[in-house]
């Protein structure tokens, strides 16, 4: 009998990949070399090869929060380790692990099929699996952070996988300890810990409006519901290219805000968990005229000025210009900085 694990089969390279169609914001780029990976055991070897070459790498999932430039120098790994599997379930919650090549929706789609609530609030966000704990992708009132129990990863430094608890990820609006270490780990598999209890969460106003007759509600009718809100609001990336919300919602202290509301009697914001508070984007973005504003090719979503959009043919330049003029206005009106959301690459 032979009880030799099979190995799996080494990633084909693939020179000069194009990239065009692999990010959403549909921006043209060639990775000098690209790998496909389709299975964790496939990364050790691969590692040593790209540390001992001295190339820098980076890895791609669903293309969903990059700023991609038009040639990436060195190595590309483009992460597509699928499965998902309940591995436990008690009273309380359920453990469930899913590769990180997974699709993102798909995955929140499944749950539900499997009677597993909660994730609904986070429907219809692009990507992956893996990438979904590295900004801890958050919409509706829910972060991702919540339902994380573990992450597995290899880590390039020690080059030797690694499980991180919830904690240790240090997770925090559109932050965590992956996206402070890029370059680092390479998140293989992510395991969810789903409570049993579950009670819808409304508080945005967009589901509240559409629920408050309806205190039943289930939670296929808010995953619903998101998916169409979502699609009424942001622009579908198969039309129009685009990144989701491209600043994080600026995080000022007590005094700052009194400061702006003063002045801005009408400014929109949201109480902070640690006390702070949240000030949309968005608002101070249209308050300065931009909403639909062009530069070139790149403009700011008609519809929703947190988005920035290419109308066809911008390169990451054009977007990073006009993100640029955008960051400018806001400051020399409101007095705040905007942080640029996705990640340039
Ligand atoms: C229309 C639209 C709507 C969006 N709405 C939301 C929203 O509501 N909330 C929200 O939070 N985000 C939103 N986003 C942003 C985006 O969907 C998420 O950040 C998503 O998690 C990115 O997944 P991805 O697989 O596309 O990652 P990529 O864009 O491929 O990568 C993002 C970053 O993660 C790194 N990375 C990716 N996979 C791994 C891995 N396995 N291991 C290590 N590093 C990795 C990459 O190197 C890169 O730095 C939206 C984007 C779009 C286009």
């Amino acid at each position: 009998m032979n009880c030799a694990k099979n190995a799996p089969a080494a990633p084909q390279p693939l020179p000069n990949l194009s990239l065009e169609d692999k990010n959403t914001f549909g921006l043209p780029a060639i990775a000098d070399l690209a790998y496909e990976i389709t299975s964790p055991d496939q990364l050790p070897e691969l590692i040593a090869s790209i540390l001992k070459a001295g190339v820098v790498w980076r890895v791609l999932g669903g293309g969903s929060n990059v700023v991609l430039p038009s040639l990436l120098a060195g190595t590309t790994l483009i992460m597509g380790i699928s499965g998902k599997e309940i591995i436990d379930s008690n009273g309380q919650f359920t453990l469930v692990e899913v590769g990180a090549g997974e699709n993102w929706h798909d995955f929140v789609a499944w749950t539900l099929e499997q009677n597993l609530p909660g994730l609904e609030n986070l429907a219809l966000i692009p990507g992956t699996v893996g990438a979904a704990p590295i900004q801890n992708i958050g919409a509706y009132g829910a972060d991702v952070a919540e339902y994380i129990d573990s992450i597995e990863a290899f880590d390039s430094k020690n080059q030797a996988f690694v499980t991180l608890s919830k904690e240790d990820c240090c997770f925090a609006y559109r932050d965590s300890y992956f996206k402070q270490n890029p370059e680092r780990y390479i998140v293989t598999k992510v395991a969810f810990k789903i409570p049993k209890a579950w009670k819808p969460r409304l508080t945005y106003a967009d589901l509240a409006k559409q629920f408050s007759d309806n205190p039943l509600v289930s939670a296929l009718e808010v995953f619903h519901a998101v998916c169409k809100v979502r699609s009424a609001k942001l622009p579908d990336p198969k039309v129009i290219g685009n990144a989701g919300s491209f600043f994080q919602n600026p995080i000022v202290d007590i005094a700052q805000y009194e400061n702006l509301l003063a002045q801005h009697p009408n400014l929109v914001s949201y109480p902070d968990a640690t006390g702070t508070r949240k000030l949309a984007a968005g608002w101070l973005i249209d308050q300065c005229g931009l909403k639909g504003y062009r530069s070139g090719s790149a403009g700011v979503y008609e519809k929703q000025a947190l988005v920035l959009v290419n109308h066809g043919g911008a390169t990451a330049n054009d977007i990073l210009e006009l993100a640029n003029i955008i960051q400018g206005k806001v400051r020399e009106r409101f007095g705040v900085e905007l942080q640029i959301e996705p990640n340039i690459l």
